[in-house]
This record gives structure tokens, sequence and C-alpha cells, in this order.
């Protein structure tokens, strides 16, 4: 067998040459949707950060005080130590906010999801997913070892169809899809899906990473998402009835075998949901501006935050990022695995801290340059 790093190397220059090569650049987020790198100032249309929350002098000072009072860590898992009392806070404020009896934090967003989904499902079972799930929903199914299948994208008679033929030669059944899909900004028609899952005996679950705090879905049985995103912090939930997060803290291995959260990271994740659950005005603006851009580029307004404008190849990607990089935008290129060959897209993703103006200057930039 060749050697580690001949390997490594091997790879990476086949990535290098595809243009698909990836790498951490460093970036320090300030408020105001400003971003510092290399000591140049950008306005990011990139971040996920939709209220932004993350620098709300409220959400900042939960985290001192917390800090100040409980440490810098949790000392151990949720199911040992670690169950700190602001742990019942953030999660009776999700489950108001989500509509469900009770909500269960986790460590991330990827860990609720490949804690939740292997709990439900495995061998003999079904799982249907919609074609752009996000990474962490696929791998859970694979991990739960149940049958993976995979409906075309928002396709309701494709899920149908699956259903139909599927269902019958399995034991329990789970049906999931993302409420704002990451990479396209559209959204899946979560109340026909949650019909389906009634009618063909599945359970429903949905993962609201990017919906939350912008444009919620309550529709699902089983609610996954973030802390990440519009709550500006860190962590990730599931929202349902008493009895599933029940189950699930007897189950979940990502919540049982992991340290808990942080204290300052519950205490500014709760002040921030109250935030999300007190201020619709605010939570109107991150589509407001997406759609000010939508405007501007001649389409059809848009659905969530998350505005993709697809260019084809990497190396466009690339070329349209670098363009508008020098105009003074952060707007980072997606390139496959992350979506599709032939489909690298600038994601545009918008906040409540951006001012229609530069907005309406990026939207020209990309005309004038023929990526729009
Ligand atoms: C971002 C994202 C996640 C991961 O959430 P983290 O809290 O960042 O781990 C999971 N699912 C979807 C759909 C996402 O967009």
């Amino acid at each position: 067998m060749p050697g580690l790093d001949e390997v490594a190397i091997a790879r990476l220059a086949r990535a290098r040459d595809a243009h698909l090569l990836r790498s951490l650049r460093e970036t320090a987020r300030r408020g105001g949707g400003l971003v510092e790198r290399l000591g140049k100032e950008l306005i990011s249309l990139s971040c996920n950060d939709y209220l932004g929350l993350a620098h709300d002098p409220r959400v900042v000072a939960a985290a001192h005080q917390a800090l100040d009072d409980y440490g810098a860590g949790a000392g151990a898992s949720r199911l040992v130590t670690g169950s700190h009392p602001l742990y019942a806070r953030l999660e009776r404020l999700l489950a108001e906010l989500k509509g469900t009896e009770r909500a269960l934090v986790f460590g991330s967003g990827f860990l609720a999801n490949l804690g939740v989904i292997p709990s439900l499902v495995g061998a003999g079972d079904l799982v249907l997913a919609d074609r752009l799930c996000h990474a962490s929903m696929i791998d859970a199914a694979r991990m739960s070892r149940a049958t993976l299948d995979v409906f075309d994208h928002n396709d309701l008679v494709h899920c149908a169809s699956l259903l139909r033929r599927e269902r019958p030669r399995h034991g329990r059944c789970l049906i999931m899809t993302e409420t704002v899909f990451s990479m396209d900004g559209d959204r899946a028609p979560v109340e026909e899906l949650a019909g389906l899952a009634r009618a063909h005996d599945a359970w429903l679950l949905t993962d609201d990473a990017h919906g939350l705090g912008v444009c919620s879905s309550r529709a699902a049985e089983i609610q996954v998402g973030t802390l990440s995103k519009a709550v500006g912090g860190y962590g990730g939930y599931v929202a349902g009835s008493a009895c599933l997060i029940e189950l699930l803290i007897q189950k979940a291995h990502t919540l049982i075998y992991t340290t808990g959260l942080p204290p300052a990271t519950i205490a500014a994740a709760a002040v921030a949901v109250e935030i999300i659950r007190d201020e619709p005005e605010l939570v109107r603006k991150p589509l407001e501006n997406a759609r000010v851009f939508t405007a501007a580029l001649g389409r059809r307004p848009a659905e969530s935050a998350i505005v993709p404008v697809v260019v084809g190849t990497a190396e466009r990607a690339l070329e349209a990022s670098a363009l508008l990089e020098e105009h003074g935008f952060l707007v980072v290129p997606i390139r496959p695995p992350s979506v599709p060959a032939g489909t690298a897209r600038l994601r545009f993703a918008f906040s409540a801290e951006h001012d229609p103006e530069s907005i309406a200057r990026a939207a020209a930039l990309l005309l004038s340059h023929g990526y729009a």
C-alpha cells in the first residue's frame, strides 16, 4: 500500500485540478454583517446568522454572565452532571416556539440528526429522503442501517410512489426533508408530506435549520433544527412529543456519549430564542432583504433568506466569488460535492443586518458581468 502522505498528495492534486480544493480561510466576523479577511473588511452575504443575534448585546451579555457564574465548560455528558439548569429554560422556549410538548438540545444540528434518526429506525425499516437533504440526515440514515431511498426534490408524486412500492416491505418508515433547502433556498411542501406520512403509516422528520427565525415550519411530528443559524450561537435541538423526547434521552448516542454544551452557549441561545419569539419585525427582515435581491435580478420573489445564483462550473463560481470580493462582498462559492456537478453556485444568505443599497449593488455586479 502507498504511504499515507502519498495517497493524500495524489488526492489533493486531483481536487485542485478539478477546481474543487477546499481550504480554511481565516475570517473574523464582526457585527453589522461585516467580516474581516486578510485585513480587508467585507460585507458578508454568506453567513447564516440571519438576525445578527451572534453579536446582539443582550445575547452576548447573557453569555458573559453565565461564563462568570458557571465557568467555561459543562464538565460531563448531560446524562452525568452536564445537564445545567439553563437547559430547561432553553428547551421550554424551543418547544413553545415549535408548538410541541417538549424539546431536547444536542451539541449541534449535525449531532441532533445523528442522534435522532438512528434512535427511531434500524435494519428492516425504511427512510425516504428528499434528494437534497443535508449530509447530516443522509449520514444518520446510513448509520441507522434502515433501507435508504431518495425521492426527487420536493416531488410528492415520486415520494408517494416509493411509499406504495416500498412501505409494505418494511417495518417502520421515516420520511425526511428540510423545511428550507440550504443550498437552494426553496421550501418543502411540509403539510403535504405530513399528509403522505399519515396516509402511509410513516413519521415525518423535518430539519428546520434555515427556517427557524426566518420562515419556520411546525407541521412535522419530529422537528430537528440548529441553534447556530438564526439563533446565532451553537447547538442543535429536536422538538416533538414528551414521549419522543423521553425515548431519545434513552437512545440517542450523540446525546449520551458526548459532553453537554458550555453554560454560556445555552444562556446565549435562550435569550436569542426569546428575541425571535418577541420581535416579529426583526424576523421578517431577512426574507425582505432576499426579496430586494431577487427583485433586482428580475426573478421570482425569494422563498427564504437563501438565494442561489447558479453559474455552472466550479471554476466559474470561483471567478464570480473573486469578482464580488474585489468589490467588497464576501460570497463563498459552493461547489460539488456540496451541490450536483454542473450546478456550482454563489449562495447568497441575507440577514436582517444588510441594507438594500448594498444588496442592489451586489445584484448589479452579477448582472453586468453576466453571472445572473
Ligand atoms: C447547518 C445545517 C445542519 C448542521 O447544523 P449545525 O448546528 O451547524 O451542526 C444540519 N442540517 C441542515 C439542513 C443544515 O443546514
